[in-house]
C-alpha cells in the first residue's frame, strides 16, 4: 500500500489528523493498535461540546466522521516497523501489512505507570484518577486520598488542595519531607464496590474513608518507534517537534498528542494534530493567511 500519509495511532491525535489531510485529499492509512489511554475512563473532561461524554463514543464516530473520506483508510493494527527511504518511509503491521508513504505522523499516546495496588484495578477510570484537571472537580466536597511516593504524593495533595479540602497524601511506606496530612504506611487495599472507592486499608493502623483517589506515578512512551528512529527527544522522553510544523528531527517524521509529553489533553491533541496541514506542501501551511 502506497500513501501519503502513514497515521500511527488511531486516538484523538491521530483521528483528527486523518480528517483534516481526508479533508486536503491526501491518501491516508491510519493504523491503530486500539489502547487509547482514556479508555479506562466513563467521561471526558474539559472538551468544549463532549464535556461529561464517554471516551469510547468519542473515538467511534471520530471513525464514522472518516468513512465519509475515500483517501483515508482505518486499519486495527500494530505497526511494527518504519525505515526512512530515499522518497519517503517504509512500513510493516504485525498482521503484515505493508508499504510505503510519503509522510508519517506519529501519534502512539503514552501509557500511565498505574501503581500495583490491590484492587486499583477495579477503580482506575472510576473513582481513582491521575489528572485533576480532567477530574478533580467532581471531588470537591468530598475526601481524597493522593498516592505518590516520598515527596511525589505530598506535592501532588498541596495541589489538590485548591480543589478539595479534605485531602491525605498517600506515600506507601516512604519518607515524606513536605508538612501534610498525612498516612506513610504501606497501602494493604483499596476497597469499594462498582468501581467507587470507599476505603484504604494499610498494613498497619485504621482504614481510611475515602472517595477517590489521585496518584502522581508517571507515564512512559506507548511505542518506541520514535527512538528506533532515532527522533531527538527530551529528558522526559518527548519527541522533540518544530513549534510550527509538529516536524521531528527525523525529516518527514511528525508527531502530534500525548507523544510530545506537552499538555496531555484531548483538545490539545486534536488542535496540534492540525498542524499537519504543514504536510501540505506546496502550498500555503497557514489555511488562513492575513
Ligand atoms: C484515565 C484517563 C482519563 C483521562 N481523562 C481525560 C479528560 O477527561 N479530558 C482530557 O482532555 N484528557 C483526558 N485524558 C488524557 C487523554 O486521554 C489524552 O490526552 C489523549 O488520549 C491523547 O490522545 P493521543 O491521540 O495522543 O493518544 P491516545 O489516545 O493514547 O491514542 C494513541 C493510540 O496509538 C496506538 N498505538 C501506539 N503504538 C502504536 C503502534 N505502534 N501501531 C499502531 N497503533 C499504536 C495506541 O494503541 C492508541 O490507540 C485522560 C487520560 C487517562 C489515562
Amino acid at each position: 500500500m502506497n500513501v501519503d500519509v502513514l497515521v500511527v495511532g488511531g486516538g484523538p491525535a491521530g483521528l483528527s489528523a486523518a480528517l483534516i489531510l481526508g479533508r486536503c485529499r491526501r491518501t491516508v492509512l491510519l493504523c491503530d493498535a486500539g489502547h487509547q489511554r482514556n479508555l479506562r475512563s466513563n467521561a471526558i473532561h474539559g472538551l468544549l461540546g463532549w464535556e461529561g461524554r464517554s471516551p469510547s463514543t468519542f473515538l467511534n464516530e471520530g471513525r464514522l466522521e472518516l468513512t465519509r473520506y475515500r483517501s483515508v483508510s482505518v486499519l486495527r493494527a500494530q505497526v511494527s516497523k518504519i525505515q526512512p527511504t530515499e522518497r519517503g518511509f517504509a512500513f510493516l503491521c504485525e498482521d503484515g501489512t505493508n508499504g510505503t508513504a510519503s509522510k508519517v505522523l506519529l501519534a502512539t499516546g503514552l501509557v500511565d505507570d498505574v501503581p500495583k495496588l490491590p484492587g486499583i484495578e477495579t477503580h482506575y477510570g472510576i473513582s481513582v484518577h491521575h489528572c485533576l484537571y480532567c477530574d478533580g472537580l467532581e471531588y470537591a466536597g468530598k475526601p481524597v486520598a493522593a498516592y505518590g511516593k516520598g515527596d511525589r504524593g505530598a506535592e501532588l495533595a498541596i495541589m489538590m488542595k485548591h480543589w478539595v479540602a479534605d485531602v491525605v497524601a498517600c506515600s506507601d511506606g516512604t519518607e515524606v519531607s513536605a508538612r501534610i496530612s498525612l498516612r506513610a504506611e504501606p497501602i494493604r487495599a483499596l476497597d469499594g464496590a462498582n468501581g467507587e472507592l470507599t476505603n484504604i486499608a494499610f498494613q498497619s493502623g485504621p482504614d481510611l474513608a475515602r472517595s477517590g483517589l489521585f496518584f502522581s506515578t508517571g507515564c512512559h512512551q506507548a511505542s518506541d518507534l520514535s527512538e528506533r528512529l532515532g527522533c531527538q527527544r527530551d529528558a522526559k522522553g518527548g519527541v522533540i517537534t518544530d513549534p510550527d510544523t509538529e516536524e521531528s528531527s527525523v525529516p518527514g517524521l511528525y508527531v502530534a498528542g500525548d507523544v510530545s509529553r506537552e499538555v496531555l489533553l484531548v483538545a490539545v491533541a486534536t488542535v496540534v494534530a492540525c498542524r499537519v496541514l504543514a504536510f501540505q506542501r506546496p502550498g500555503p501551511r497557514n489555511p488562513h493567511p492575513k
